[in-house]
């Protein structure tokens, strides 16, 4: 630990993977603006994809550093594309850790729950360096994942598509037992993480779910610091984020430019999407027929049956510029703030979620995984700035991915949302107020601001009374 005087050195450990590594870079990025150390810790294959970034922070002055650990024979943990799974083993990086914290001796060390060894490896160590937990989910989420875990309201209906009330929330929210996870795995590692935890960073804002903060933080040590996306604040970053973008912005941006205000609908379904490939062929002709303008983010491409069908669309889409389609790495911030865009169809990945709620962007749902039926149900049921597309039911990232939503529904719900109907242009509306919410969060003065400030400046006491 530094004199009382240097700045706070906040470490931060993410998992290695999309939906968790882009907003813990981002975050270590916002620490740094407002006046800590940040030591972003990766390995040498995952740090190529932010270093780019961090290296135009120093550039500009900020306090933004990487520290890469060094792995037994160089083997990287395995990554094909951008997420590692939640059971991706990570523990071959426990060792370079902790010789990493004994040397360094940090204020506080942020780490994602799904290094599952984590917690108990650095309160081991016993250093007084404050342990604080990043789940990467928002506060709605992670409180009715907690009272379905705890009252368990799913045992008490007779069929997977009988609806049940979530009991303890301040909205009456309903779900399915299809709906749910069929493992424990994330909330076990929630609650392994969180014990004896100094407290939690949440990326989102208070204004956005401000009941379900309420109820959080009554359980929970938490700062709510988000949404950390809008520190992206130059093209580069936007466009590189996460990942080299398979197209460059300037097509990207004349395309855009090219259309009418609100008239684009943006699709995609995270950093490692799975789709049948008739599910695919399903989204396409429910396009096709919705007559809309689109940009779709298409990386599981397919040969087979259906195949060519696909490649045709392509070119059709492209010669009538209805729709483009990327293959490949999209840069979404760039895409979601264009005023073009005036849809996101959305698998409700936390970060694509606050990211299109902070573009100020009204959503069609399509939820997947993970606790992303629960952020289908703030954006739709709370905050109603979505139309659901139809998804019921949970799929781990292991089974085989089917055909759950059709081409009517597809049509229908983007005619729902983008047809000039007046309930798409009331989602809009209230889409535009929340998002102008997040980027006030998190300027001086807001409430995310302020909290992060605050941690900075509890870190600081806290030195103080250690030394
Ligand atoms: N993302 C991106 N381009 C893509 C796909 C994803 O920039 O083509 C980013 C997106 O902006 C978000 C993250 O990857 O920040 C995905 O996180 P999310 O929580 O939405 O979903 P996950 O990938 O974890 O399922």
């Amino acid at each position: 630990m530094e004199s009382i005087s240097s700045p706070v050195e906040m470490f931060f450990f993410p998992f290695v993977g999309g939906g968790h590594q882009i907003p813990m870079v981002d975050m270590a990025r916002m620490f740094a603006v407002h006046g800590a150390t940040s030591v972003i810790i990766s390995t040498p294959k995952h740090a190529l994809s932010f270093r780019e970034s961090i290296h135009r922070d120093q550039q500009s002055g900020r306090p933004v550093f990487i520290e890469i650990l060094p792995l037994p024979d160089n083997i990287d943990i395995a990554d094909s594309d951008m997420s590692a799974t939640p059971v991706t083993d990570t523990s071959m990086l426990q060792e370079p850790l902790k010789k990493l914290l004994l040397q360094r001796k940090p204020d506080c060390i942020v780490h994602d729950m799904f290094h599952h060894w984590a917690a108990d490896a650095i309160d081991n160590l016993e250093l007084n360096v404050a342990r604080i937990v990043f789940n990467g989910i928002g506060c709605f989420a992670s409180c009715a994942r907690e009272n379905i875990s705890k009252f368990k309201p799913q045992d008490k209906v007779d069929s997977k598509y009988e609806p049940f009330v979530v009991p303890g929330l301040p909205d009456r929210i309903e779900m399915t037992q299809s709906q749910l996870p069929v493992t424990q795995i994330v909330q076990d590692n929630m609650r392994k993480s969180k014990e004896n935890c100094y407290g939690m960073v949440v990326n989102s804002f208070y204004e956005l779910e401000p009941a379900y903060v309420e109820q959080f933080k009554k359980g929970n040590r938490a700062w709510i610091v988000g949404p950390v996306s809008l520190y992206n604040r130059n093209i580069a970053d936007k466009a590189e984020r996460g990942k080299k973008a398979a197209i460059d912005e300037q097509t990207i941006l004349s395309w855009l430019h090219s259309k009418p205000p609100n008239s684009v609908l943006y699709i995609s379904f995270g950093s490692s999407p799975r789709f049948a490939p008739q599910q695919i062929l399903e989204l396409a002709h429910g396009l096709q027929a919705s007559n809309q303008p689109f940009i779709w983010v298409i990386r599981n491409v397919f040969k087979g049956e259906g195949a060519e069908f696909l490649t045709e669309f392509e070119e059709k889409m492209r010669e009538s510029k209805q729709g483009l389609i990327i293959n490949g790495w999209a840069p979404q911030l760039l895409i979601l703030e264009h005023g073009s865009v005036g849809g996101f169809m959305t698998h409700c990945g936390w970060n694509s979620t606050l990211e299109g709620v902070s573009c100020g962007v009204p959503m069609i749902t399509w939820p997947i995984s993970a606790e992303q039926f629960f952020n289908e149900k703030l954006v739709t049921d709370v905050l109603k700035i979505g139309v659901r597309v139809g998804s019921l039911d949970w799929l781990w990232w292991n089974m085989e991915p089917r055909v759950s939503v059709g081409r009517d529904m597809v049509e229908a719900a983007v005619k729902r949302l983008m047809g000039g109907g007046e309930e798409g242009g009331e989602m809009r509306n209230k889409a535009r107020l929340i998002g102008e919410m997040a980027k006030k969060a998190v300027e001086g003065g807001g409430l995310s601001y302020k909290e992060a400030i605050a941690l900075i400046n509890e870190l600081k006491d806290r030195r103080r009374i250690i030394e």
